[in-house]
């Protein structure tokens, strides 16, 4: 909408109260949300000026349209969630006085190899939110799963894939634009397709988005090592470092790419997406796998996938085929009708799979859902305690994986430095897309609260310098970080040389562009230091300690040709 906006000549205000126009894209996916939605919307239609729009998109006007129009008074136009696209014309007929315009509804049902239109009306918006180096990339929207909890598919409707030109053409952008991580999200990733014919569609996805082909000059120019320059292969260093062991600047399409599948269903990962993501550098060893619960009744009374047995084959095959493989999943407990049986073989499987993540959440009634003639007969107090039974358990299983990777190197994405007052902006404080809150999520325990050791920059005279990072086991918002720092031989010396060079460089103790410049006037010199450019690149970081969900490391300038991923 903010694209589609821009064209049209409106800016972006800061201040509600000063802006023309003001859209509010709200949640409706559990009862807290709505209510928030509800009552921002409230508050601003109170303190609405004279001519000023009020307007209400996303889910909960998707399902609640009609209620939103009679709850908030002085609302001027409701956008369904996949009517987004319509922002212009709803403000070109209120501007012509039309009223109140809703217009909201459900995409029509496609069937099977027959394009819908609905949903692919993005008039040439690229299907992004990118923050600093890391980006998702949507690539479908809707779900056709029969999830007996989940309200996504009455708020977003069926499932429509993205043509697959769209989603490669914003691939190509993001590279272009310096864009190192691309996390490919749907409410199911491995029904990417199915609406378009495909058959294996995310497979073919990945193959296309792995093709050198597609970037084109974006290709790495040069480095030392020639086994490293392969596009998507990890950097033999931060980049192409000098003798000296400082890292010189460069273009940021040098670095590699990571590209991470989040949310797929099971029953739907195939022989060939497992071959892909083993074969192809630049698709991360990591897959997020939601599986809701472990026990095959209440598996039937969620209609989720049944078969565990399937799990079980899969997850071994997946980890003899990608021995470093991080898998992330997410489990409900408290569903209706669990018993402590069924709950105990969820702890049991847990055990037995030792997964590298888990999230948990406490199973949230919503009306309209195929669950609700279940109603929410498990006690708050009963589902708190088998959330804590489970979370403890993982806790220890993390820890010890966390642990193997003492004394190796891992390349890690750097999104933050500690220091600057933007810890881990992707890493833990933005927002992630709404898209799968039940499916995926997660809650991290609160022990770990900036993702480090828990201490606040002004607490911490020694944190000046440390970087703030993921490595590929780590997806954006949900996962650990990496917490990294140079070591002290590196600092002395970075330090000694910064004085002479004459060149543009990183500096290993901060991150920052060091550019040593003489005055033409006088003759004179200085060092300007530029911003901490680290932020956006992967580099080779030595791991020195771990806890159960971060861990701790130090800049590994020269570790690039012996990157070790195996744990
Ligand atoms: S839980 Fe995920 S897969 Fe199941 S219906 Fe909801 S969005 Fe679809």
């Amino acid at each position: 909408m903010a694209e589609l906006l821009a064209r049209e000549g409106y800016q972006l205000s800061e201040h509600a109260g000063r802006a023309e126009v003001i859209i509010v894209n709200t949640c409706g996916f559990i009862g807290p949300a709505r209510d928030e939605s509800f009552q921002v919307l409230g508050d601003l239609a109170a303190r609405k000026r004279k001519g000023q729009l009020l307007i209400a998109a996303g889910c909960l006007t998707q399902r609640y349209g009609a209620e939103v129009a009679r709850r908030v008074p002085g609302i001027d136009g409701i956008l369904g969630t996949r009517r987004w696209m319509d922002i212009v014309e709803v403000l070109h007929k209120l501007d012509r006085g039309g009223g109140l315009q809703p217009v909201y509804h459900l995409p029509e049902t496609p069937a099977a190899g027959v394009p819908s239109e609905t949903g692919r009306r993005e008039r040439g918006v690229p299907r992004l939110a990118v923050q600093g180096g890391s980006a998702y990339l949507k690539i479908a929207d809707g779900c056709r799963r029969p999830c007996a909890f989940c309200a996504i598919p009455l708020i977003k409707g069926t499932a429509v894939s993205r043509p697959m030109e769209a989603v490669l053409t914003d691939a190509r952008f993001l590279v272009s634009q310096g864009v190192r991580e691309i996390n490919l999200i749907a409410q199911d990733t491995t029904d990417y397709g199915y609406d378009l014919g495909l058959k294996d569609g995310l497979a073919l996805l990945l193959e296309k988005m792995t093709d050198p082909e597609l970037y084109g000059q974006m290709r790495v120019q040069s480095t030392r090592d020639p086994a490293h320059t392969a596009f998507g292969r990890m950097p033999s260093a931060p980049t192409d470092p000098a003798p000296d062991g400082r890292t010189h600047g460069s273009a940021p399409t040098d670095d590699p790419l990571w590209i991470r599948v989040l949310y797929a269903y099971p029953g739907y990962v195939t022989d060939r997406l497992i071959e892909i993501m083993a074969t192809r550098p630049q698709i991360v060893h990591y897959l997020d796998m939601p599986l809701q619960h472990a026990h095959p009744d209440t598996l039937r009374r969620m209609r989720r996938p049944a078969n565990i047995e399937w799990v079980y084959s899969t997850l071994e095959k997946m980890r003899r085929q990608i021995p470093d493989l991080a898998l992330r999943t997410t489990f409900i407990v408290g569903y209706p009708g669990e018993t402590e049986d069924e709950f105990q073989t969820l702890l049991d499987f847990v055990e037995a799979m030792r997964f590298d993540r888990v999230g948990t959440f406490q199973f949230s009634f919503e009306t309209g859902t195929p669950s609700e003639p279940l109603g929410d007969p498990i006690p708050p107090e009963v589902k708190e305690e088998r959330y804590n039974r489970l979370m403890e358990l993982q806790h220890g299983i993390s820890l010890e994986i966390n642990q193997t990777f003492v004394g190796k190197i891992l390349p890690v994405l750097i999104e933050g430095q500690e220091d600057a007052g933007i810890d881990h902006p992707a890493g833990i404080g933005g927002q992630r897309p709404p898209e799968h809150p039940v499916g995926t999520g997660g809650q991290r325990p609160p022990e770990h609260p900036a993702g480090t050791d828990g201490r606040k920059p002004a607490e911490n005279p020694e944190s000046e310098g440390i970087l703030i990072g993921r490595s590929y086991r780590d997806a954006p918002e949900i996962d650990g970080v990496v917490v990294v720092e140079a070591a002290s031989d590196q600092r002395a010396a970075s330090d000694q040389r910064a004085a002479s060079d004459q060149r543009a460089a990183v500096n290993l103790r901060d991150g920052r562009e060091h550019r040593d410049v003489r005055s033409e006037r006088d003759g004179s010199e200085e060092t300007l230091i530029g911003p901490v450019i680290y932020i956006g690149k992967i580099v080779p970081v030595r791991i020195t300690g771990a806890m159960a969900y971060d861990l701790n490391g130090i800049l590994e300038p020269r570790g690039g040709n012996h990157i070790d991923r195996s744990k």
